[in-house]
């Protein structure tokens, strides 16, 4: 997945803040995603930890790496809807809800302000921990 040199940026200010904002088993949970590296089937499967890279929690047999689980799949909707319902309020203020992607949920956007990213992560963040997916 190619990143933008600002969400590098983003990064370096968000990696100087976020520990402050969220349990660190989120923070790891959550960098883990980004980095494709999380206990995903996708994720698994590359490393031969894993039998299937499809996910196992729908039915609707898509592959299961970071874009399916925060934006396609059905399982733990409701924390998936309520994630989807706060990050799309902080972007209509500013007229920004097509940035909603997964880019967005893994690395922020040069668009927000790090106030404004930080709030995105949090949401991320609770989505994570209130799907129950990831041991940790
Ligand atoms: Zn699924």
């Amino acid at each position: 997945m190619p990143r933008k040199a600002s969400t590098y940026i983003l990064r370096a200010q968000y990696d100087t803040l976020h520990i402050k904002q969220q349990p660190r088993n989120l923070n790891i949970l959550h960098t883990k995603l980004r980095i494709g590296c999380s206990d995903l089937n996708a994720d698994k499967f590359l490393i031969g930890v894993s039998d299937t890279d499809l996910c196992e929690h729908c039915g609707e047999g898509e592959v299961e790496n970071a874009n399916h689980f925060f934006l396609e799949c059905g399982s733990n909707l409701v924390a998936k809807v309520e994630m989807h319902d706060k990050i799309t309020d902080i972007l209509s203020d500013k007229g920004l809800v097509h940035l909603l992607d997964i880019d967005l949920l893994l690395y922020g956007s040069d668009q927000l302000s790090l106030d404004e990213n930080i709030q995105v992560f949090n949401h991320v963040q609770h989505s994570i921990k209130e799907s129950n997916r990831f041991a940790n």
